[in-house]
């Protein structure tokens, strides 16, 4: 049944929550949940301010919302979250890893630190937080865990080798925890973003989007809102039976 603002409850009442939820596409993809009938609780590391307005957003919709901190690269800090969310939420169903970063440079000038910190961040960050929340997951009959990858980790990229690991690092992760979790009836799978267009794409030089536009067979940059809506289907009960996929949403650059 269509809801009143348009939206089909293709998630009514899942408990969700978004990694990374005060950025770019991690803000669609809490608005997107909540308009579709989930509650969303959304994980912020620097920028609360954000992680608040994408809560008040998330209440407008009359779902519950709750903004919460955490450093995913610290296991630690991670279980702090998770009790918090406990206390103030309630157990989860659905897990979005959304937070990643990048630390660009080319090999020969990649610095041990640049390496460490995009992995820690983009696939450590994703054990800590599966490791966290998988016993509910599993136990909710119903279970989603979706991962934000990207194209980078399908195809490379110049100046991306640390970041490019990462991401197809958790492709492979994906794939085994899949088949885990399969017995419990939770699935784990893989969002592929190409280039998308947020903050990461803008601030690339103008010269250099014109050549990756020219490389992409529909001629432009994917939305935010795209990736939402992908992530809102593999947490629906449509895709019960989809798991260990990996859904490319890249304008036909990699196939
Ligand atoms: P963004 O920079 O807007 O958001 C990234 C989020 O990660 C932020 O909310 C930030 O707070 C969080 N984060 C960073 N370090 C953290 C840490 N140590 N602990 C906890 N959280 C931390 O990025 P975005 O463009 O919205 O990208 C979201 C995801 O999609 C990322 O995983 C990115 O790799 C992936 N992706 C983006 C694109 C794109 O074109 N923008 C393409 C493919 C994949």
């Amino acid at each position: 049944m269509t809801g009143e603002n348009g939206n089909m409850n293709r998630v009514l009442d899942r408990r969700a929550l978004v990694t990374g939820g005060s950025g770019g596409i991690g803000y669609d993809v809490a608005r997107a949940l909540a308009e579709e009938g989930a509650d969303v609780a959304v994980q912020w590391h620097r920028n609360q301010v954000e992680a608040d307005k994408i809560v008040e957003l998330i209440s407008k919709s009359g779902r519950k919302g709750l903004a919460v901190q955490a450093d995913l690269q610290d296991p630690k800090s991670v279980r702090s979250m998770r009790d918090a969310l406990h206390e103030k939420f309630g157990k989860i169903d659905v897990l979005i890893n959304c937070a990643g970063i990048n630390r660009d440079s080319l090999f020969a000038r990649m610095t041990d630190e640049q390496w460490e910190e995009v992995i820690q961040v983009n696939l450590s960050g994703v054990y800590h937080c599966c490791k966290a929340f998988v016993e509910e997951i599993s136990a909710s009959g119903h279970g989603r865990i979706i991962n934000i990858s990207s194209l980078v980790g399908q195809m490379g990229n110049i100046g991306q080798v640390n970041y490019a690991a990462s991401k197809s690092g958790m492709i492979g992760f994906t794939k085994a925890l899949a088949r885990e979790l399969a017995r419990d009836k939770a699935t784990v799978n893989v969002v592929a973003p190409g280039f998308i267009d947020t903050p990461m794409v803008q601030k690339i030089p103008d010269k250099v989007k014109q050549k990756i536009l020219s490389q992409i067979p529909m001629g432009r940059f994917g939305t935010p809102r795209e990736v939402a809506m992908s992530v809102v289907y593999l947490a629906s009960p449509e895709a019960d039976y989809v798991t260990g996929a990996v859904l490319n949403l890249n304008g036909g650059m990699y196939l």
